[in-house]
């Protein structure tokens, strides 16, 4: 037996006992461990081995390599979760059913790389770094350990809540410092090349002020020393890494600066890179077509042998091997961002061989190969070919769609049922296509918006306040949200209360057919009445939030604060725990929660709410915890326990209170020369936050213990 592969035993034990009557997985490909990789709005060509030569990416380059580049691997959307879930379940999103961020979670229906592996005997972990990705919205079946707590100061249902690589990596170190038993699945998701481009100085540096290359370097630093770390445990040659972008991003190629609403290579086209010292001793560069639904049949058959026929994606192992020929040749795309949060038609498509058909109202057909940079519109010469990739997109989808319902989550509410009955275009693509507006000409409307934001920003508040009535008066069949809230933005900025909620009075009756635009609007009051204090309309509002979405985790916290000034902690306490079902591991909720235990007196489960609350809110941060923690240690009659966490204090936040405080529990412990040490510490601090009552209580404390006999 090797030393190194302790986790084989059991694996072989259960084979023998298993009669040997089906086949079992051989103990070669069972020894792979493997790390998914997933670099968020990482377009291809940033990379320093896809070409770029202004790129600093070096431990992404190493990894190409040691294995398998995909230069043509296309995301299904240029969306964050639907994306992923792609990825992970192998199935175009109108098939797991998740064709947007935020409103959509995956259905426990669809399988996941994760729950396969685990089946497999794997130890499957993810490590993710922003909201969009949090539990709550289904990823995170299948796997045993789910890390996507964010920031400390994160506030309930903060879609912005990222954290960076170097935070990412120290999950990892926490990740690889646990014990484990067998092999292992760890998806580390990276979040830093995302808006806003904001890497640490050394990285903006290093690529000449270009922010969005200085994130990915930032990243790529980060997943070398991954990569450093599981060669340093001699993990890295039974490791099988892949690194994939979720979906790129657009600088202005089209119209749009970001990403979400165009299905352009700019937004497709992604990293995909297989890799493992031994398995690839020399890198290998592949031209044909991949597409994130190939990974998992890929990894899977990589790992366990194991062919997914439920899979839309192909194995892309005879590709590695030389057959190219044997290559995916269609790959779908969508985008119902648009549809979804601008009111514009939704947009969906094909590419097949070179060529790439957009869906919209204005169809568009380009010829990759001829046209990279898709600026000639086939379409507008021969408008009979639209038809008949129309004909071709609808059988696609019939063809691919699943015999049960999509995905979304188990129980639906109301609002949920009334955007999925919304989505009638989920099984004829191309035929509501010509509904609502051109994303192209929405772009455009957009950006002026966008401009319009900014000029706010700079003050010019009369002017934009003229432009966004002008704005909602002309396009006012059009109805686009975002001309509501433009106008709304100019009565927060003018402080002008009562006329930001008749607005958004306005803009909820405007949008009495679009429920998630509606619904979006009432969050914006609701924000404003909390913020005026004013509980009455709060109250009744919450309800009728509720009464559409009852799992909606702000609505919920506000109704915890109603009735908290009520001094209803009972009631409140209920309220937060509720929210936190649907926001796990948020911190801000975590302390709403501690603060009504508190108040209810029920010490024991307080003192479990920091525990947890400590975990996440490590460094000084949570200094105030420890403190809270130690009282209650007190209270308990656990002396050295208190001791323990207010030495702690003093160290992560030194403080005159705080050698106070710490001096007080010594004293209480019968450790007399350390109190003493610790109050004149109190005592000397500089600058010194005990008042004038204290300094004496502290002086007089001080003289007693001195003149003690030891
Ligand atoms: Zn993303």
């Amino acid at each position: 037996m090797k030393k190194s592969l302790p986790w084989l035993v059991p694996v072989l034990i259960l084979a023998a006992g298993s009669g040997g009557c089906r086949p079992q997985p051989s103990v070669q490909a069972r020894e792979m461990n493997l790390l998914v990789i997933t670099l968020d709005t990482m377009r291809a060509d940033r990379l320093g081995c896809y070409g770029d030569r202004s790129a600093r990416t070096p431990a992404i380059d190493a990894l190409a390599e040691r294995g398998v580049l995909f230069e043509n691997a296309y995301a299904p959307t240029p969306l964050t979760l639907p994306s992923h879930c792609s990825l992970f379940t192998g199935r175009w999103p109108f098939a797991h059913g998740v064709r947007n961020n935020a409103f959509y979670a995956l259905g426990s229906a669809v399988p996941t790389l994760a729950e396969k592996l685990k089946a497999s005997g794997y130890e499957t972990s993810a490590l993710v770094a922003a909201y969009v990705l949090k539990e709550k919205f289904g990823l995170s079946q299948g796997f045993d350990l789910y890390d996507d707590r964010l920031d400390s100061g994160e506030k309930v249902g903060n879609y912005d809540a990222e954290i960076p690589a170097d935070r990412v990596y120290r999950k990892f170190q926490n990740w690889l410092g646990r014990e484990r038993l067998g092999p292992f699945f760890l998806w580390v998701h990276f979040y830093d090349p995302h808006k806003p481009y904001a890497p640490p100085r050394e990285y903006l540096d290093m690529t000449r002020g270009d922010a969005y290359r200085g994130e990915a370097a930032h990243a790529s630093h980060y997943i070398g020393r991954i990569v450093e770390d599981l060669e340093r445990r001699g993990l890295l040659e039974r490791t099988l890494v892949v690194v994939a972008g979720d979906h790129g991003e657009a600088f202005g190629e089209h119209g749009e600066s970001g990403h979400g609403v165009f299905c352009y290579e700019e937004s497709l086209r992604v990293p995909m890179i297989f890799s493992n010292p031994r398995l690839f001793k020399k890198p290998v560069r592949i031209a044909s077509r991949a597409r994130l639904v190939d990974v998992m049949p890929t990894v899977l058959e990589m790992l366990t042998g194991e062919t997914d026929e439920a899979s839309h994606g192909r194995s892309l192992r005879a590709a590695m091997k030389g057959r190219e020929d044997e290559a995916p040749q269609v790959a779908y795309l969508e985008s119902l961002y648009g549809r979804e949060e601008n009111n514009w038609s939704p947009l969906t498509g094909l590419i097949r061989g070179s060529l790439k058909y957009i869906a919209l109202p204005r169809p568009e057909l380009y010829d990759l190969r001829a046209d990279p940079l898709e600026r000639d519109n086939l379409l507008l010469k021969n408008e009979g070919q639209a038809r008949e990739w129309e004909a071709e997109l609808t059988r696609f989808v019939r063809d691919h769609r699943p015999d049960g319902e999509p995905g979304t989550r188990p129980a639906l509410s109301p609002a949920e049922k009334e955007r999925l009955e919304s989505l009638g275009y989920v099984s004829s693509a191309a035929a509501s296509a010509r509904e609502g507006l051109d994303p192209k000409i929405g772009i455009v409307y957009q950006n002026r918006i966008a401009e319009l934001v900014a000029a706010l920003d700079r003050g010019e508040t009369d002017r934009v306040e003229r432009e966004a009535e002008g704005l909602i008066a002309e396009t006012r069949d059009l109805k686009l949200p975002y001309a509501y809230t433009l106008l709304g933005l100019v009565y927060e900025k003018k402080r002008d209360w009562p006329r930001l909620r008749d607005h958004l009075l306005l803009a909820i009756e405007a949008f009495v057919d679009e429920p998630a635009q509606a619904e979006k609007f009432r969050g914006n009051l609701l924000e404003l009445y909390q913020a005026g204090g004013q509980y009455g309309p709060a109250e009744e509002l919450v309800r009728d939030i509720l009464a559409h979405d009852p799992r909606q985790a702000r609505a919920l916290e506000i109704l915890g604060e109603i009735r908290e000034s009520h001094e209803d902690w009972a009631g409140a306490l209920d309220q937060y725990l509720r929210a936190r079902e649907s926001e796990t591991g948020n911190v801000s909720l975590g302390r709403r929660v501690l603060k009504m235990r508190l108040k209810l007196g029920d010490h024991k489960a307080a003192a479990a709410e920091i525990e947890s609350l400590l975990s996440t809110e490590d460094g000084a941060a949570g200094v105030d915890l420890l403190f809270t923690a130690a009282m209650l240690r007190v209270e308990a009659g656990d002396g050295p326990g208190a001791e323990e966490l207010l030495r702690r204090v003093t160290e992560l936040k030194p403080s005159a209170k705080s050698y106070f405080d710490y001096a007080l529990v010594l004293g209480r412990n019968g450790k007399v020369g350390p109190a003493a040490a610790s109050m004149e510490k109190a005592l000397t601090f500089v600058p010194n936050d005990l008042d004038a009552e204290m300094r004496e209580a502290a002086a007089k404390t001080l003289r007693l213990w001195r003149e003690r006999p030891r």
